[in-house]
């Protein structure tokens, strides 16, 4: 925006020198009689930030903040206490199994996993850009719903950090802007917890976990920022409990051994979290979160497509290019697969007949073989019952011989 209206402003200033010249060429060169214009307004940068913030009052524009942390190191409290609201009051369960987020409260139930985080904030990426490639894209009044900002909870334990917090923090500082935060910071001494915060921060630092630096490249908040920067993690309390202190209400925590007041920068680093988030970078978070995290998401996946800027011998290669590229290797590709299934399918209609043929000649074989089984099984039948017959008529005739003989030797005794 900046580059264009420095492109029109010396434009407007020549079409007023242009247009003064017709009227009198002689009284111009002299000077004299020149027809200025009057400005209704002044003509300037300044008015730049009063078209941004009226442009935002109208348009709106989100701000998503991720907290995450184990269950009741107290998330809900402090989102309640920074926005004064009053986030639906349900309790988490430590013993629910898998890993979920609820989008519409901001909690993310126990796990020991970041891979549901992980996945949240991708599909989030991967919904503007699918918005991003849409001819007729509607960004202007996308609602976005990219994480800006991971309040990361940590447990004011003053030992080292936990290595679930740790992996979980290496694996996401990719991915969007990490604030480590100290939960619960009452429940530890000042020194303690000056100690556990350098102790956290060297932890980080050697890990190579990359947390969100404030900016400095802006003069207005270059100072505090730097400052902040060297204050990290923040030390938190939450409460949205109001205790009477000098005739004020204030916003504090009321332990066994006294009262901790939100507000107040001598008891914790509320103000300065609020500060820093809300007042300060906001902004920052948000672009930060569409150049440096939302880009990488983008060209990670256009690389997966197969797209890329540069082309072999690192030369510059349009979008145009690499898409008519890819097309012709796809199409390329496609009709290698087409005549290999082409062939494929040759061979096996080959085979199927080769099959079919064998399995024909068999059948042929089996049936003549069976033809020329008949006669034999038949005269195998008959010859059967030839024997049968033989037998039968053999045991015929000796029956009829015994029957004779004994017919005979009774007609001899009679005579006798
Ligand atoms: P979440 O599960 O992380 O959202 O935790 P909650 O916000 O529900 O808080 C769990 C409990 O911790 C509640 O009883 C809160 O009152 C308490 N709590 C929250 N913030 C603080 C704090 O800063 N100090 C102390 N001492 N208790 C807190």
């Amino acid at each position: 925006i900046f580059y264009q209206v420095a492109q029109q402003l010396p434009h407007l200033g020549m079409k007023t020198t242009c247009t003064s010249s017709q009227v009198s060429d002689d009284e111009q060169k002299k000077g004299k009689n020149i027809c200025s214009l009057t400005m209704s307004s002044h003509v300037g940068f300044e008015s730049l930030p009063d078209q941004l913030v009226n442009r935002s009052i109208q348009q709106g524009f989100c701000f998503n903040i991720l907290c995450v942390g184990e269950t009741g190191i107290g998330k809900s409290t402090l989102t309640d206490t920074l926005f004064n609201t009053n986030f639906e009051d349900q309790e988490s369960s430590h013993f629910c199994p898998p890993v979920k987020l609820k989008a519409q409260t901001y909690k993310l139930q126990e796990s020991n996993s970041y891979q549901p985080i992980a996945d949240y904030i991708d599909a989030q990426f991967e919904a503007y850009l699918q918005e991003e490639m849409k001819i007729k894209q509607s960004l202007f009044n996308y609602h976005d719903s990219r994480i800006h900002v991971c309040l990361y909870f940590l447990s004011p334990t003053g030992h080292s950090l936990k290595t679930l917090d740790l992996l979980t923090m290496k694996n996401l500082d990719s991915k969007m802007n990490i604030i480590p935060v100290i939960a619960k910071a009452d429940t530890i001494s000042k020194t303690e917890l000056q100690k556990f915060k350098i102790k956290l921060m060297s932890e980080l630092v050697s890990n190579g976990v990359q947390i969100y630096q404030f900016p400095t490249d802006d003069d207005t908040v270059a100072r505090i920022n730097a400052a902040m920067n060297g204050q990290l993690s923040f030390a938190v309390v939450g409460s949205m409990d109001e205790v009477k202190i000098r005739n004020k209400m204030v916003k504090a925590h009321q332990d066994p051994w006294g009262v901790v007041q939100v507000e107040n920068e001598n008891h914790c680093d509320f103000v300065k979290l609020r500060e820093m988030l809300i007042c300060k970078n906001m902004e920052d978070l948000r672009k930060q979160t569409h150049t440096r995290h939302y880009k990488l998401y983008r060209r990670c996946k256009s690389e997966e497509m197969g797209f890329s800027d540069v082309g072999p011998e690192n030369k510059p290669v349009s979008l145009q290019e690499t898409y008519e590229a890819k097309r012709h290797e796809f199409h390329g590709e496609r009709q290698r697969k087409e005549e290999e299934m082409k062939q494929m399918s040759v061979q096996r209609v080959k085979e199927k007949e080769a099959i079919l043929k064998e399995a024909k000649f068999e059948h042929l074989k089996r049936v003549h073989q069976e033809e020329r089984m008949k006669p034999e099984e038949k005269r195998r039948i008959l010859d059967k019952e030839i024997i049968d017959f033989s037998k039968k008529k053999a045991t015929c005739e000796i029956f009829q011989t015994q029957s004779f003989l004994a017919t005979g030797s009774n007609l001899r005794k009679d005579k006798d």
